[in-house]
């Protein structure tokens, strides 16, 4: 009896709002089977809306199921792109795979790891609201691949539904670096800039091992990760500091290795997770690690062999592979090398796979 009047009162909530004259249907979240995240909705600040009305819609799609932010329990992981390194893993890729960076939504909320190549087009090919709802990335560290769509996402920010801040967090050198690239969009950023629409903001914060963010049951906890130049000395580390993040929500996780060499980290932070997301470097042969004399070209990176020992240790729910370098090596190769010290439930990233976190682990590809 309580259900069939919740079902009605529902039926009636949600007629509501398609027939309001401010369409939220505009923001492309209209969850039917949700009556909350409606209610939610209903309840968003005044000038969010008379924005959407100067604005009209931004596009005429209809809501689409891509474009509901999660606030049932789940978490949601979209692999944005799966490529390593600034050419997008090895050769004649650059146009194929999108630097790695990973979306995680939960809690009606949206997370960025990182802003590489492509962030920004892959955002907007989940839905343009993926884009106006960017507003806190967490940067693994500071190399180009990881970084560079940042400007546009954040000069996108006049679509933030009357937010101006961009928060940024990342290790040591990422406030600097948010600052200069305000300083380097100043003219843009001013020329936008009138009474009714506040200057846009990029509020970058360096950070360090420990929980980071905390807000509607999510929490964010970095980690030190070991990504400094093969060239230098590990005693040389605390300048190229780098992160891995560990996010928790509901009672489950999702832990990233953002890039790095090996590093019991993964481990402590990634033991149980329900998914364990490692970067790679297909080609690289981790055995003569340690031996002395010059590193081995990219030992910055995890061999498959040692990501498969990483992840029969950590024994997450699901291992899945992101920012591939190939070194013309194919998926099998990745596969094989991982299954020399891996058993466990694995898979190779592509680009858009979503992974969705419940009681259970599912995969969809794109
Ligand atoms: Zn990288
Ligand atoms: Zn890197």
């Amino acid at each position: 009896m309580l259900f069939r009047f919740i079902a009605v009162l529902a039926f009636i909530l949600i007629g509501s709002l398609f027939f309001t004259p401010v369409s939220l249907a505009a923001d492309g979240i209209v969850p039917a089977q949700n009556v909350a995240k409606n209610v939610q909705l209903a309840q968003r600040p005044p000038g969010q809306r008379q924005q959407q009305r100067r604005e009209g819609r931004p596009n005429q799609q209809r809501p689409n199921q891509q474009a509901q932010p999660t606030g049932d329990g789940t978490i949601k992981i979209t692999l944005l792109g799966t490529g390593g390194g600034p050419g997008g893993g090895g050769p004649n890729l650059i146009t194929k795979k999108m630097n790695a960076t990973t979306l995680v939504e939960a809690g009606g909320q949206q997370f960025l790891f990182d802003a590489g190549r492509g962030a920004m087009l892959r955002l907007a090919e989940l839905s343009p609201q993926h884009i106006t709802r960017t507003d806190k990335v967490f940067l693994t560290h500071l190399h180009s691949d990881h970084i560079v769509d940042l400007s546009d996402l954040f000069l996108n920010g006049g679509g933030r539904g009357g937010r101006p801040n961009f928060y940024v967090w990342g290790p040591k050198g990422t406030a600097a670096m948010t600052d200069h690239l305000a300083k380097a969009y100043d003219w843009d950023l001013s020329y936008r800039t009138n009474p009714r629409r506040q200057k846009l903001k990029m509020i970058g914060k360096d950070i360090s091992e420990g929980q980071v963010f905390d807000n509607a049951g999510v929490k964010i906890t970095a980690f030190d990760v070991n990504h400094w130049p093969p060239r230098k000395r590990e005693q040389d580390r605390e300048e190229f500091p780098a992160l891995g993040y560990r996010l928790d929500y509901n009672g489950h996780s999702v832990v990233i290795s953002g890039d790095t060499r090996p590093t019991g980290n993964m481990v402590t932070f990634g033991k149980g997770a329900d998914v364990l997301i490692h970067e790679v470097h297909v080609g690289l042969d981790g055995s003569k690690r340690g031996q002395g004399g010059r590193p081995v070209r990219g030992s910055h990176h995890t061999s498959p062999i040692e990501a498969g020992k990483i992840f029969a240790q950590a024994k997450p729910k699901l291992a899945v592979y992101t920012h591939i370098v190939w070194a013309r090596k194919s998926e099998q190769d990745l596969i094989d090398l991982t299954r020399q010290e891996y058993s466990g439930p694995l898979v190779v990233g592509q680009e858009l796979m979503q992974i969705l976190i419940s009681n259970k682990v599912e995969v969809l590809k794109r």
